[in-house]
């Protein structure tokens, strides 16, 4: 080793912890700077891309001069349409500025409650409301790319059907029955069509999946229609031994491990213990918003498992999903929010 090296690494080692950590963080994520605003976020990403038309695609863009807020705009010389960094992103037609957005992902970041994450931003509960229902439609289309490898564990969960904040829908065929004091038991034993369905996995590099398949208990083909094509060819598979892993893994190609005689059984590096981890996880998280309706669930599984179970610290979480709610290209309405259906099952 090189003196000047040596040198070095003597001075790091008498560094005080606080600063060790600082010096850590600086050395891994290469960013000594106060975290960026959304508003450097949005221009620094769009303008380290080759800006395109976010309505026909076509590079050929000229500048079109600035809004009275000072936003540039810009002109499609294919189409001929205006746009500004922000069109076609969940932060159009908002008419707030990007800092009361950044604000926001922070409360989602830290899990507020809507009615607190609105006194935060100074609106209303509806607005708040309403951006957080964006927030959570960008991350199931980003648990869409999520892919997981190596070896994986899968089980169900259920949740029981609910209509939370949607008393209208009690009209309907599915819930042609009383209603129960929330939070509390089904009235049917065992699986019965009041349980919503959710085939859950995760592998050892803390990615999960999970989203509502079918009402009631779980067919192959509902497991195949929640994670078919979500494990990687060639994986290896931890789960009970219910048949429908067997279809599963067959179709999927992938080497199936069936623990038999219960969830607490390890066999070697084979086991379900970090899936069962990650469902009591998700309960509690759900608990938190004393039940979440079955229309929403998708998007609250998507925001567990991005902010509880991914790996990545809060700064590097926060980085990931500004960059995602850029890029994403999801321009979501209230009017989207509300036509969501009671329950989307996938089969
Ligand atoms: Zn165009």
């Amino acid at each position: 080793m090189k003196d000047n090296i040596k040198n070095l690494v003597g001075q790091i080692m008498n560094l005080p912890s606080e600063d060790f950590q600082e010096l850590l963080k600086i050395l891994v994520h290469g960013d000594h700077q106060a975290p960026l605003q959304l508003e450097d976020f949005v221009s620094g990403i769009k303008s380290a891309q080759v800006y395109k038309c976010p309505y026909c695609g076509n590079t050929h863009i000229v500048r079109n001069g600035h809004r009275p807020d000072g936003v540039q705009k810009f002109r499609c010389c294919e189409c001929h349409r205006s746009f500004v960094p922000m069109t076609n992103t969940i932060f159009a037609h908002t008419h707030k500025p990007l800092s009361v957005w950044q604000k926001y992902i922070g409360c989602v970041l830290s899990q507020e409650s809507i009615r607190s994450s609105a006194e935060s931003c100074g609106f209303s509960i509806g607005t708040s409301f309403f951006w957080r229902h964006k927030i959570l439609s960008a991350l199931c289309l980003m648990e869409e790319n999520v892919g997981l490898e190596g070896i994986a564990e899968g089980d169900e969960t259920f949740f029981p059907l609910s209509f939370k904040g949607n008393h209208k829908a009690f009209a309907c065929k599915e819930a042609s029955r009383a209603p129960r004091k929330r939070g509390g038991e089904v009235h049917t034993r065992g699986l019965s069509k009041e349980l919503v369905c959710v085939p859950c996995a995760v592998d050892r590099n803390h990615r999960s999946i999970s989203r509502i398949a079918c009402m009631g208990a779980c067919s192959a083909k509902a497991l195949g229609a929640a994670l078919d094509g979500k494990i990687k060819q060639g994986s290896t598979l931890c789960a009970d031994d219910n048949a429908i892993y067997r279809k599963f893994a067959a179709g999927n190609l992938l080497n199936l491990v069936q623990i038999k005689g219960g969830r607490k059984v390890v066999r070697g590096q084979f086991h379900i213990q970090h899936l069962n981890s990650y469902h009591s996880m998700m309960k509690k998280f759900m608990r938190k918003f004393q039940g979440v309706s079955s229309k929403y669930l998708n998007g609250y599984l998507a925001w567990h498992n991005f902010l509880n179970y991914a790996k990545e610290g809060i700064d590097e979480k926060a980085r990931i999903l500004k960059e995602w709610l850029v890029n994403c290209s999801q321009c979501v309405r209230i009017a989207d929010i509300s036509a969501l259906p009671k329950i989307k099952c996938l089969i």
